[in-house]
């Protein structure tokens, strides 16, 4: 555990490895996040132990959702970030600006406070790690007080590499992120709830630096009649139950058209029946957890849903909740609304594919969606009206693991983006460089300000769209006159 008093000098220590980091060329960073790569992948052993201890995850998901993503990581910033981290010169007009040039840098932020959820410890914050320090990044990395050991042994790995300083872990709960809030780190990715993801932007409000937030979720699968119902009942079978449901991106709501819902619900209460507890799904990481699954399911039951599986906790040490699937969920009822974050599934009937939209953009979240049909036109049709940050047609929540594509959200979901170029806005800023050749003793638009300078203003605002054509070419010939002028005075 880190006292938050501590964490000020941990980022003071921090910026100064961060000092030595940015010096190395992208290229030698690229090396680096290589020989990270083989860090991490060779404590994958003791990496999947403390995973399935502290989260419950079966061994496979620890594997392949936690472990094996890492290489993709380290092949994708390695290969590609050199060029997305290149500068660029955009051209400038030589009649304009005449003898200068642009360049456009991207620069690294300095320390970034990165605070992670329990859910996935090791992949979420790699996602981070690895754009951060190849953008010349230090990081004060604060795992989650419930998988403190994944967090711990990610902080070896990266000191093996670039030495004590550059990444430091702060271990402990709230009080320990809010202190990394206050200590001056200068941007912060945050993963986590709505609740703390509201207290986390108020500070980097306060601090006056970029934040990222990543929150939760509550996505809808969408099932159109003409789908094929087994390959859609595995699939959310998978996307609500993988990881005993506590995934951002997990399947919490189905909206399945008339002719194919009585049957989809049938096959996915089957399947979930046949889940086998402790080799395809884990426990809930806590009681707080176990408590909110039992609401909703006890809630939705109390307003007529009915259960098609489960409902129930399994009698077993540990937080364990049998995979459930509900069908009759009234509209407004919190299995509906609010994030369950467990082994939980309501199958809901609708009229036809636009009720089905309707429905799942009536959410406050905005996260991951799935559309399923054969008609993969009209899946991606359906796919584009709604509001999520990653839509899918005929599959559901894996992209996770594909550094090339944005994970995103809209709404309480978040604004936050992992993966992709576009996690570089949060983790460099731009930098302008212009370059004056010119000799010349002033600038048109320099003082003293004349008629002659405002002719120039007038004539180019008409030539420059600002009237037709005949005003056009009478504007050019003002705009000679006028240049003529000004450089008289
Ligand atoms: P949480 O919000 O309780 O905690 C997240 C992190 O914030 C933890 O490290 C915690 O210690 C820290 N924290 C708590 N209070 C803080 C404060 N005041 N200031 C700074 N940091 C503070 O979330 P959780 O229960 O660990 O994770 C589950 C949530 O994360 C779910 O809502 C889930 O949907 C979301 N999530 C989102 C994504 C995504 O990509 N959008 C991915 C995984 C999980």
């Amino acid at each position: 555990m880190t006292p938050a008093s501590e964490v000020p000098e941990l980022v003071a220590r921090c910026r100064a490895a961060q000092g030595k980091h940015r010096g190395r060329t992208v290229e030698q960073r690229a090396a680096l996040l290589r020989k990270l790569k083989g860090a991490i992948l060779r404590r994958g052993d003791t990496l999947v132990k403390a995973l399935m201890a502290e989260t419950g995850k079966p061994e496979p998901e620890a594997w392949l959702h936690e472990v094996v993503p890492t290489a993709d990581l380290a092949s994708y910033w390695g290969d590609e970030g050199p060029l997305l981290l290149s500068a660029s010169e955009p051209p400038l007009s030589a009649i304009d600006y005449p003898g200068k040039y642009a360049i456009v840098e991207r620069v690294p932020r300095g320390v970034i406070g990165l605070i992670t959820p329990w859910n996935f410890p090791v992949a979420l914050p790699l996602r981070t790690l690895f754009p951060a320090l190849l953008a010349g990044n230090g990081v004060i990395f604060k795992p989650s007080e419930y998988a403190p050991r994944c967090g711990a042994i990610l902080g070896e790995a990266c000191a093996e590499v670039f030495g004590e300083d550059l990444v430091i872990v702060a271990q402990g709960g709230g009080a320990v992120g809010a202190a990394l809030m206050d200590a001056g780190v200068d941007a912060v990715a945050f993963t986590g709830s709505v609740a703390t993801g509201k207290k986390v932007a108020h500070a980097a409000a306060e601090a006056l630096v970029p934040v990222s937030l990543e929150l939760g979720g509550k996505d809808p699968a969408i099932v159109l009649d003409d789908a094929d119902v087994e390959r859609a009942a595995r699939g959310i079978l998978w996307g609500a139950f993988a990881n005993a449901g506590q995934n951002c991106a997990a399947v919490e709501r189905v909206y399945a058209t008339s002719k194919v819902a009585k049957v989809l619900q049938q096959r996915l209460a089957e399947l979930a029946s046949e889940l086998v507890p402790g080799r395809d799904i884990g426990p809930l990481v806590n009681a707080a957890q176990l408590a909110i699954v039992e609401g909703h399911v006890d809630a939705a039951k109390a307003a007529g849903a009915e259960v098609l599986t489960g409902g129930e906790r399994l009698d077993k040490p540990g937080f364990w909740y049998a995979p459930t699937v509900l069908s009759g969920v009234p509209a407004g009822a919190a299995a509906l609304e609010e994030e369950t974050f467990g082994p939980m599934v309501p199958v809901v009937e609708v009229e036809n594919a636009a009720a089905a939209i309707a429905a799942a953009n009536g959410s406050k979240y905005g996260l991951t969606a799935s559309v399923w049909t054969k008609d993969v036109r009209r899946g991606e049709e359906v796919a584009r009206q709604l509001k999520a940050g990653v839509v899918m047609v005929n599959n559901h929540g894996f992209t996770g693991a594909i550094p090339s594509l944005p994970w995103t959200g809209v709404g309480a979901s978040g604004f936050g983006v992992t993966n992709s170029p576009h996690a570089l806005d949060t983790l460099t800023r731009p930098r302008a460089v212009i370059i004056d050749r010119a000799r010349g003793k002033r600038e048109m638009w320099w003082h003293p300000y004349t008629d002659g300078l405002t002719g120039i203003g007038r004539h180019m605002a008409v030539l420059r769209g600002g009237g037709g054509f005949v005003d056009r070419i009478k504007a050019f010939f003002g705009l000679l006159g006028a240049f003529a002028k000004r450089w008289k005075t």
